[in-house]
């Protein structure tokens, strides 16, 4: 179809990977015009983690809209909102000893992230916000101030101001707690880092390249933030809704985020929807303060409610998460010891895995193999060098070790040509040459 190259704007990007036109999804297929099955890995960049058209949402969503539910609400109440809210209080906050009010912003992760750090520099009366090395958290001008990737970045156009950057877990180094450099400059008066409203960190990072920090890290930072009065904003966006194998991707380090954002997977099936969680203490907003038209998505209302109902009722699918995860790991690290020349390394938490291929270049020709196997997957990090394994949790168990066997068997036929293969340098002195 050549419309997209007539009028579809270069800004495209995963377009570009997948060149194909999809006509249909189903759990973790996509199909294409042609019929062509492909094992989806990438799940819609994390809004999918209980697959394409799932279901268990498609009845409800069908009925809802058959029936003239509202689909949009602005932020008046609805009945689909209030049972959004309801079942997020009783089945997710309450039973993790947590007490948020919900900010409904409109539905991307990018104004989540601007309300929560709106909110953090309006009660504290302090303009710094505190980000991490590798950090993303979109790209609409605060987002990206707090955002490290430099091509994200470039394209912003003015001074990305009102932030400072400190190493994430794990920057410099396995032995070096980098919470204890942040505390240090936190301390000193004139270590040039203004005191911050907030200090806003992903659990996993995502786009920065599949880092995980460790649960102690996490402790340590809420720490540092309490002793500091600063306050701490998780990011959970695209590590939350069970992708590390619980609901919140810091439960396991047992912290109490003051902020929280929730985006991406949240409405289930796919649909956009963005909350920010806050503490009541903090919920100085004056009505209408952070506005948006499309902060009533009811049909995200609807699947969010049921998502909820289904898969976080009882702890089974977060049991089914943490063992598929598992699998992941040693699966991939089989792939790195057999494969990688001792450079590869494994990364990650739950069904939140990379694999560190350290060259973009290399990473760029695996999943290039991977899609000539019919298999969507993509890479993250700052060079692009990390394969991140990011297939819906829902996922059969055949056809996780069916994508497995895809990526192994591409790692082995990619690496057993790298020797033989010539290096960039050389292809350019050929051309050059000729
Ligand atoms: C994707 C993402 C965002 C931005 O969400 P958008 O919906 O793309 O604006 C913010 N933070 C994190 C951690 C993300 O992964």
């Amino acid at each position: 179809m050549k419309i997209f190259d007539e009028i579809e704007s270069e800004v495209q990007s995963y377009a570009r990977s997948f060149p194909r036109i999809f006509t249909k999804a189903r759990g973790e297929f996509l199909y294409d015009e042609d019929g062509v099955e492909y094992l989806d890995f990438l799940a819609g960049a994390g809004a999918l983690n209980y697959g394409h058209n799932n279901p268990v949402f498609k009845e409800a969503l069908l009925e809802y809209i058959a029936g003239d539910g509202v689909t949009h609400g602005l932020d008046m109440h609805t009945r689909a909102k209030g049972e959004f809210l309801q079942t997020l209080n009783e089945k997710i906050l309450k039973p993790r000893g947590l007490s948020y009010m919900v900010q409904f912003t409109g539905p991307t992760g990018t104004n989540a992230v601007e309300a929560a750090m709106k909110l953090a520099r309006n009660v504290t009366g302090r303009q710094n916000i505190i980000s991490f090395t590798n950090g993303f958290h979109g790209v609409s001008l605060g987002a990206l101030s707090a955002t490290g990737n430099q091509h994200h970045r470039g394209a912003a156009g003015v001074q990305l101001g009102g932030s400072s950057r400190v190493p994430y877990d794990g920057y410099m180094g396995k032995d070096v707690d980098t919470t204890t450099y942040l505390d240090k400059v936190l301390s000193d008066p004139s270590s040039g880092i203004d005191k911050p409203a907030a200090v806003l960190v992903e659990p996993v990072q995502g786009e920065g390249g599949v880092n995980a920090a460790s649960a102690q890290w996490l402790r340590n930072l809420e720490k540092v933030c309490k002793k500091h009065d600063i306050l701490l904003i998780v990011d959970d966006i695209q590590a939350g809704c069970g992708r590390t194998g619980t609901f919140f991707s810091f439960e396991e380090a047992g912290i109490k985020p003051d902020i929280v954002t929730l985006s991406k997977s949240l409405s289930g099936y796919g649909l956009p929807l963005a909350v920010v969680l806050l503490r009541p203490e903090l919920d100085e907003w004056k009505p209408g303060e952070h506005n948006g038209t499309f902060r009533g998505n009811n049909l995200a209302f609807l699947t969010a409610k049921i998502a909820i109902d289904h898969f976080w009722s009882d702890d089974s699918f977060s049991s089914a998460v943490k063992r598929k995860g598992a699998y992941v790991a040693k699966r991939l690290n089989t792939i790195a010891d057999k494969f990688g020349d001792g450079n590869f390394s494994v990364r990650g938490r739950g069904m939140f895995q990379g694999l560190n291929c350290v060259s973009g270049e290399l990473a760029d020709k695996i999943t290039s193999r991977c899609f000539k196997d019919n298999m969507i997957i993509e890479t993250s990090g700052a060079e692009d060098q990390v394969i991140k394994i990011f297939c819906p949790l829902t996922i059969s168990d055949a056809n996780l070790k069916r994508g497995l066997d895809i990526l192994e068997n591409a790692v082995a036929e990619i690496c057993a040509n790298e020797d033989e293969m010539p290096s960039v340098t050389e292809l350019f002195k050929v051309r050059d040459a000729s």
